[in-house]
């Protein structure tokens, strides 16, 4: 079978890595596990191979269907849904998933994790992921860096993020020609915030002309007012989420 580069297809195949993967993720009884793009369901193998209540995973080729299903045949525990993960209805899925534990397609990284993100509420806190190094290095860049953006604040902003380790590109087939790293996000706080509009319209207005500042980005945000000559990249979370409350709930102002 062919790899789809439009689907990012780079499977996984290195034992270390696989075991590196289940050993981070700490799985016990009770965890409920979403994989995104299980392929040829390598991780969901590794996955079921461990004390886990149930498994569900996602995939949109379905060239995949007769490997998957019969994984999902010999197992009862593991659900399989088919289609596209960033389109896909998380909020129907039961029993609802606590950890997502995936080697991701790179090119749907920003959008789905910011999905991800929408249901931290309902449990879904913890997310260990294989990512492009490049992408990982955006999610946790600290202010005054260039690499900052918007879901790497927000991020941030409901817990934190650290790359665990780099995985060597001959880990997989084909070999990609970019570099990976295995990262884990823990979300602990402000739950809410990736499902707020407000919250993205603020970061994403902000960061939408690098090289102007913050006045200029969020002109009838008044209240940026303190932060007006900086530029987006120069906020630290705290003043991110200041500029928001205030403009969530105008009457603290005046406090
Ligand atoms: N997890 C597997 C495969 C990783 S390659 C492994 O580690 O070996 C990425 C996988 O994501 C492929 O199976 C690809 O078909 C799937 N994929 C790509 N785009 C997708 C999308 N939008 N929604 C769901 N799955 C997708």
């Amino acid at each position: 079978m062919r790899a789809l580069k439009r689907y990012g297809q780079n499977f996984l195949v290195d034992k270390n890595i696989l075991a590196c993967i289940i050993r981070r993720a700490c799985l016990s009884p009770d965890d409920v596990v979403l994989e995104i793009g299980p392929g040829h369901g390598v991780l969901t193998r590794a996955l079921l191979a461990e004390n886990v209540k149930c498994v569900h995973a996602v995939e949109i080729d379905e060239r995949m269907r007769p490997e998957l299903e019969e994984t999902a045949g010999n197992d009862s525990r593991l659900t399989l849904h088919w289609g596209d993960a960033v389109k896909f209805d998380y909020s129907s899925l039961s029993p609802f998933p606590n950890k997502v534990i995936a080697n991701i397609p790179y090119n749907i990284t920003t959008p789905l994790l910011w999905e991800l993100l929408r249901f931290a509420a309902r449990g879904m806190k913890y997310h260990l992921y294989m990512l492009q190094k490049e992408s990982a290095m955006r999610i946790i860049a600290p202010e005054d860096t260039k690499e900052r953006y918007p879901l790497g604040v927000t991020v941030q902003a409901m817990g934190h993020a650290v790359i665990v380790r780099n995985v060597p590109r001959e880990c997989f087939r084909p070999v990609p020609n970019v570099d990976s790293v295995l990262a884990e996000i823990v979300l602990e706080k402000n739950f809410e915030l990736a499902c707020d509009s407000l919250w993205s319209e603020i970061l994403h207005r902000g960061f939408s002309h690098r090289r102007k500042t913050l006045s200029n980005n969020l002109k009838d945000f008044a209240d940026v007012l303190n932060y007006g000559s900086m530029r987006a990249e120069d906020l630290t979370v705290n003043e991110w989420l200041e500029i928001y409350g205030r403009k969530k709930n105008p009457s603290a102002e005046s406090c």
